[in-house]
């Protein structure tokens, strides 16, 4: 697949499509063979503050536009994504290395969503609220925060973004976009697409970039909220500029979860349950179940199958079938995982199977790292403690349900977990102690619109999809009316 010539690669802002200044701009390339696909805007600050200029011009409208309109608009973009689904897909997966089959899944997932939030965007009722006075009445309005900053990584754009652009949209607010500068490819077509869609102009603004663009979105006080995916370092930073403009933030950061094998489990679903929980995307997902806990009895052999289903992954160009794990997405990528894997070694941990980036096979120039299995490591090392974001396992075993929790609580981060066993009173016992956003029990990477996100201590704050998520763009107004015709007392006003 090449990349369609008519792919315009600008910015959007205010519904126009500024002209890419030569003297400032970043190249987009292939993680699969290296190739060049475009080149993209490094935006100035004055370009990302107008950016903001024209979404906060877009919000005196759009705040008036009713629900059941927002979600006919939504329903709309969301009928386009499913009708390009197939091209979307092919975008993401050369762009950002990702294996066709997960981009076509994420590009109906993204839809999904949209669907969601559109059918809240006309249900977003505030409260009456009886006060102790008889002669008062007390009600509460939820109204849109405002501008919304959406700012996401490169491991799984389209869906990142509808994360954040469905409830944002839903609750009525505008926002400017800021891809990630590796992957921003299905991001500017969105660009064409709301507008096929119907939304006004400046609703949705689409600013590319690296930090200095990041950092000028951030900083700005007319925002209501930003919403942040991506590293924890850049989330601090974040959070840090955000605190000085009073800004409320939303961050989705890194993760270094928990997979938990008690003796009791299925191991037919446990095996690929454990693969697909590390190696599905290249261990490129926050969510990467990159820890295998696996109860002391049957660990040995448990992790030797796993370690053999991973010598067994068919790596490859992330377009044919037959592949199941892909390139990561960059060559800085490629040596920092490399780097860790080293680092690894130097610790003791039990090297099973991969540890290198050459792969026989692979596309000539595609940024390959095999699958990576570690047994034995120490759960303080660094490689349990820090988040790889490649496709590195580090295996643990414990003897009782009390130290698998305590190894899988044992991080900085907090974002997902699983636990297999067909025991449901040890489930329910072990998904109450674990101190993380997601429990899968079961079952590995399972995601719907219906169910929130998010993580806790340094996997970030806050939710994305379900119900829950649309507050992150409201904000309560409560209205009191007085309804006696009493004259008070100036200096004695309560309720
Ligand atoms: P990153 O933090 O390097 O970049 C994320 C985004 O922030 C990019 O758009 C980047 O241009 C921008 N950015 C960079 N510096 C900035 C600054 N100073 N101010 C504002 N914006 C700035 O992350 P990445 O390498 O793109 O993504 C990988 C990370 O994302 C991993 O840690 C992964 O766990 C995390 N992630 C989290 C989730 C989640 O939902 N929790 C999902 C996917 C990825």
């Amino acid at each position: 697949m090449t990349i369609p010539t008519t792919l315009d690669t600008r910015m959007l802002i205010g519904g126009r499509r500024p002209e890419i200044d030569p003297a400032r701009t970043l190249n987009v390339t292939s993680p699969i063979d290296g190739a060049h696909l475009g080149t993209i805007a490094d935006a100035s600050a004055e370009q990302v503050r107008d950016a903001i200029g024209a979404a906060e011009a877009a919000f005196a409208s759009w705040r008036r536009v009713p629900g059941v309109e927002r979600a006919r608009l939504m329903h709309r973009l969301a009928d386009i994504l499913e009708r390009d689904a197939e091209s979307l897909a092919q975008l993401e997966t050369r762009d950002n290395g990702k294996l066709l089959r997960e981009t076509r899944t994420q590009a109906r997932f993204a839809a999904r969503n949209y669907r969601f939030f559109a059918g809240l965007a006309d249900k977003l009722h505030g409260a009456t609220i009886p006060l102790d006075a008889w002669d008062t009445f007390d009600y509460t309005r939820r109204e849109p925060v405002g501008v919304a900053a959406l700012i996401t990584a490169w491991n799984s754009p389209m869906q990142l973004l509808a994360n954040k652009l469905a409830p944002a949209l839903a609750a009525g607010c505008t926002v400017v976009i800021k891809p990630s500068e590796i992957a921003p490819l299905t991001t500017l077509k969105l660009a064409e697409i709301v507008s096929e869609a119907g939304f006004p102009e400046g609703v949705v603004n689409i600013v590319t970039g690296g930090a200095e663009a990041g950092v000028a979105l951030t900083a700005d006080p007319r925002l209501g909220r930003i919403s942040f995916t991506g590293s924890v370092g850049v989330g601090q930073a974040i959070q840090r500029t955000a605190t000085e403009a009073l800004v409320p933030v939303t961050l989705e950061l890194g993760g270094k979860s928990a997979n938990i094998v008690f003796d009791d489990a299925d191991l037919e679903r446990a095996v690929p349950g454990a693969v697909a929980g590390i190696f599905a995307a290249g261990g490129q997902t926050c969510i990467a179940g990159s820890r295998l806990l696996v109860h002391d009895s049957i660990h040995d052999e448990f992790v030797a199958r796993v370690a053999d289903v991973a010598r067994g992954i068919v790596l490859g160009d992330p377009r044919a079938e037959a592949t199941q794990m892909g390139p990561v997405a960059s060559e800085l990528q490629r040596e920092r995982i490399l780097a860790r894997i080293d680092e690894a070694l130097a610790d003791g941990s039990r090297l099973l199977t991969g540890g290198t980036g050459a792969v026989a096979g692979a596309v000539e120039g595609g940024f390959f790292v095999q699958p990576t299995v570690f047994a034995d490591v120490d759960p303080a090392s660094p490689l349990a403690q820090q988040e790889v974001f490649g496709p590195v396992l580090a295996t643990h075993r414990f003897s009782t349900e009390e130290e698998a929790i305590e190894i899988a609580n044992g991080t900085e981060y907090g974002l997902a977990s699983g636990i297999w066993s067909r025991d449901v009173t040890r489930v329910h016992r072990v998904a109450r102690e674990l101190v993380a956003g997601t429990v899968w029990v079961n079952t590995y990477r399972y995601s719907a619109a219906q169910a929130p996100f998010g993580g806790v201590k340094k996997s970030g704050h806050g939710r994305e999809r379900g119900v829950e998520a649309i507050d992150e763009y409201l904000r309560t107004k409560n209205v009191l009316i007085d309804l006696s015709e009493d004259i008070r007392d100036p200096f004695a006003i309560k309720a």
